[in-house]
């Protein structure tokens, strides 16, 4: 997709978030709360099946924690950016069925030692250190008892500790505080990108869904037949809802549930904790990397950045990625600390000079959002059984669904997507007994 192409496409997805509302239905057989992938999967679903469906989103745009934004005329992503796990990805297979613009992600990344490109061998090393830990975390996964993931790691020496600190940005909290059962089931091979934007994507799946933006809603009543829902935009009563609000959102009681949650399921929420990954924006004519899309790796000097996509669909845009505890830093009052820091980071590695021309365009904070609060759910040691537990309906009349609760693709676009269809499908199954036992 040309530059021009791209564009066209992130206005058409920013006029969608507009045009998307239209029509939902007043008392519809059910309710979704939430239009991010997970929630737009099950209204698709469910439509499908011919069950009427209201989708009620909080924030004046759909998409969730995927979103694309126009910077510097080229679509940018501002939440998730990988198609992962292509094989079993539904957003994969979906768009290869819609013909759209996928393209593999490079396997070989970059790797340099203080600002210059590393030798060969130094890039075998980083390369066996990973397979040592992927093997040890898989095997130790293995045993009955549960245990943060970083426990099974081997000694190895900086290449270990950088190992550590890749995964410890990809699952969104350090290793010690990650469940080593929940860990090795998340799939990393084979990814993909998608042309203008993983948001622009997902809107674009959205298109004519009965989605009504700012619609907050604060209470589930389900103490009679079917369930009564409340949001800032009134009351909708419905036979089932479908809650794909993020666990770290209903871990702040954003939705009051009447009566409450069986303990196990209110415990299930609670016991995930709030996954952080947030990008730092970047616009880089002259940076050293070559290639489009590959990720950086920085070594040998004081700070070592856990992540850098480079050349983003072979522009000059760059992701540097914050992990918890770079994010856990920053002053949240202080928006320039984390462009601050990049720039610093940078300098380090490839001197003043090399970085005279990047200029931080944006820093994430999705942490802060109260629609998300976090990048992701995560599972920490001993509770690898909370997202089955979550799968369960309650009173056969409210599903959760989200990111959260898929076991092989957690933390994920696709996995939100994975989750939503089978809510929708088991609604419809018991909609569809209800109808024939009628
Ligand atoms: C910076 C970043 C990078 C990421 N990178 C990747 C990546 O490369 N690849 C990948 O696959 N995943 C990535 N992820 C994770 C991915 O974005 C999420 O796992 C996925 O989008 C979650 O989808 P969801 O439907 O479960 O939740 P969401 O997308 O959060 O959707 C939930 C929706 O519910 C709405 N909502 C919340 N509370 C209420 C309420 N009370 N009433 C009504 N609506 C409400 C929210 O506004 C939101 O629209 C990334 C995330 C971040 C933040």
């Amino acid at each position: 997709m040309n530059e021009r192409a791209a564009k066209r496409e992130v206005e058409s997805s920013v006029s969608l978030e507009i045009t998307s509302s239209a029509s939902p239905a007043a008392n519809p057989d059910v309710v979704v709360v939430g239009a991010g992938s997970a929630g737009i999967a099950a209204a698709r679903r469910l439509l499908a099946s011919g069950v009427t469906v209201t989708v009620l989103e909080a924030r004046d745009r759909i998409g969730g924690r995927t979103l694309t934004r126009p910077f510097k005329g080229h679509p940018v992503d501002l939440g998730a950016h990988w198609l992962h796990a292509g094989p079993i990805n539904p957003l994969v297979r979906l768009g290869f069925a819609r013909r759209e613009p996928l393209r593999r992600a490079p396997v070989d990344g970059h790797v340099f030692v203080r600002g210059r490109p590393g030798s060969r061998a130094e890039s075998a090393a980083l390369d066996r250190a990973f397979a040592m830990a992927d093997r040890a975390m898989t095997q130790g996964a293995k045993a009955r008892e549960d245990q943060p993931a970083s426990r099974v790691l081997p000694p190895m020496g900086p290449q270990g500790r950088r190992v550590a600190a890749i995964h410890g940005l990809v699952s969104g909290r350090p290793l010690d505080e990650v469940s080593l059962h929940d860990f090795p089931s998340m799939e990393y091979a084979d990814n993909l990108f998608i042309a203008g934007g993983l948001g622009a994507y997902v809107a674009r799946l959205a298109r004519g869904l009965p989605i009504r933006l700012g619609a907050a809603v604060h209470s589930v009543d389900w103490s009679r037949q079917g369930v009564k829902v409340e949001s800032s935009a009134g009351t909708l009563h419905a036979k089932a809802v479908i809650v794909t609000t993020p666990m770290a959102v209903l871990q702040q009681d954003a939705v009051r549930f009447a009566p409450a949650l069986p303990k196990a399921v209110e415990q299930a929420i609670h016991g995930f904790t709030q996954g952080v990954y947030e990008h730092v924006l970047l616009h880089w004519p002259d940076s050293p990397f070559r290639g489009a899309d590959r990720l950086a790796s920085l070594t040998g000097t004081h700070r070592e950045p856990p992540g850098l996509l480079t050349c983003i669909d072979n522009t000059p845009f760059h992701f540097f990625e914050l992990d918890q505890p770079a994010a856990a830093r920053f002053d949240r009052r202080d928006a320039h600390a984390p462009y601050r820091y990049a720039r610093e980071v940078l300098a380090e590695h490839f001197g003043h000079r090399a970085i005279r021309n990047l200029t931080a365009l944006h820093s994430t904070a999705w942490r802060n959002d109260p629609w998300s609060r976090a990048s992701w759910a995560v599972v920490p040691p001993g509770l690898y059984a909370i997202r089955d537990r979550l799968k369960a309906p309650v009173g056969e009349r409210i599903w959760f669904a989200g990111e959260a609760l898929s076991r092989a693709q957690w933390g994920t676009a696709g996995g939100a997507w994975e989750e939503g269809e089978r809510a929708a499908g088991e609604v419809v199954a018991g909609l569809t007994g209800l109808r024939s036992a009628g």
